[in-house]
């Protein structure tokens, strides 16, 4: 079977392109290393010991992404995790966002279209859910206007991507809605790479852990909350790569209920930010530097996930503690800093 992993030096790509590669399927990967390396390539090839095909291509051209399909017109599926994520630098420039998850969003369905593609797996987020009344989350909660234009084209994006499989007969898809991945492989060969200062907790956590970073600022403890602080459902990105594979499965063997599907991905527990500092403490033995400062503005309260459908009908459930998904962004650290170093 021949899978088009969009993003695939990414974060989630790469760690889902592993277990892909692993479990025999055949890909090729397109990324336009806007927000990633090609080193990630040597990465997967030490852990799988083969080397994904690979073009560099930006999906918001489409006629190069015509040509691509011409050369390779034999693919079963797509995975399309190539968008931008940053959230502050949504609101800053909502224009480069909506362009470039959008577009490049309508570019390959076009081409689904035009080359008969049956199946995609579309990287969606629980921020569709915003500050949910009611927790866990199903999905069937409501989904609510947007914090920032990132959130915005998630939920853009699903509305075009239903609406697309609507109208045609023999195209499939499913969303999958990531609660907050953390961690790396274990192997230590990939994991997350932030540019510049992270935006994400955990990469801040592991950074000022290793000295990068003065300090962590914990946005808020005045949230109603055990603590105080924020709480999110945090899973390992090793979990999560393995729920792409569980989707990928059931629409090749066309055990889908519908045409087009949605699941929640999280580990279903809500963890707040001081308990995220305590796990960081256990696994590395250090104490981590933090101060509470003012609220982040778009950040919601508190979110966790219902991962009952995700279990009964993908057969997937996260197998790694909080503390062993820590302990891997941990490692990552320590060999990215050695390798600098
Ligand atoms: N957070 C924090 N300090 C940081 C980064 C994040 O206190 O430097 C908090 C943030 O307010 C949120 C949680 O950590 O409550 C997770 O934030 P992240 O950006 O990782 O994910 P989000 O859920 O916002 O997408």
């Amino acid at each position: 079977m021949k899978v088009l992993v969009t993003g695939g030096t990414g974060y989630i790509g790469s760690h889902t392109s592993v277990e892909l590669v692993s479990q025999g399927f055949d890909l090729v990967i397109i990324d336009n290393l806007s927000n990633s390396k090609i080193e990630v390539l040597d990465g997967i090839e030490a852990i799988t010991g083969i080397r994904p095909k690979f073009e560099k291509l930006d999906l918001c051209q489409a006629e190069p992404l015509d040509d691509f399909f011409k050369k390779n017109s034999n693919i079963d599926a797509i995975i399309h995790f190539a968008a931008y994520k940053a959230v502050g630098e949504s609101v800053e420039n909502p224009i480069k966002y909506y362009h470039n998850n959008l577009v490049s969003l309508l570019n390959l369905l076009e081409a689904m279209r035009k080359y008969q593609v049956p199946f995609m797996v579309f990287s969606s987020s629980c921020t569709v859910y915003g500050e949910a009344r009611e927790l866990p989350v199903t999905e069937n909660s409501p989904v609510q206007p947007a914090e920032s234009p990132y959130g915005n084209t998630k939920q853009i994006a699903e509305e075009i991507l239903q609406e697309f499989v609507n109208s045609q007969d023999k195209i499939h898809a499913v969303a999958l809605r990531y609660f907050n991945p953390i961690g790396a492989h274990p192997s230590s060969h990939i994991g997350e790479l932030p540019i510049g200062e992270p935006e994400n907790l955990v990469p801040y956590i592991t950074q000022t852990g290793i000295g990068l970073r003065d300090q962590l600022k914990i946005f808020g403890n005045d949230y109603e909350t055990p603590d105080g602080t924020a709480v999110r459902d945090y899973l390992h990105v090793v979990d999560l790569a393995k729920a792409h594979v569980a989707t990928l499965k059931r629409l090749l063997n066309q055990q889908n209920k519908k045409p087009y599907e949605v699941f929640n991905l999280g580990m279903g527990k809500g963890v707040s930010v001081l308990e995220m500092i305590q796990s960081f403490n256990r696994v590395s033995g250090k104490t981590l530097n933090y101060k509470v400062v003012d609220r982040r503005h778009g950040d919601i309260e508190k979110i966790w996930a219902d991962t009952s459908l995700a279990t009964k009908e993908l057969g997937w459930k996260t197998e790694s503690s909080l503390d062993e998904a820590m302990k891997t962004a941990w490692d990552w650290e320590k060999q990215l800093n050695k390798n600098q170093s």
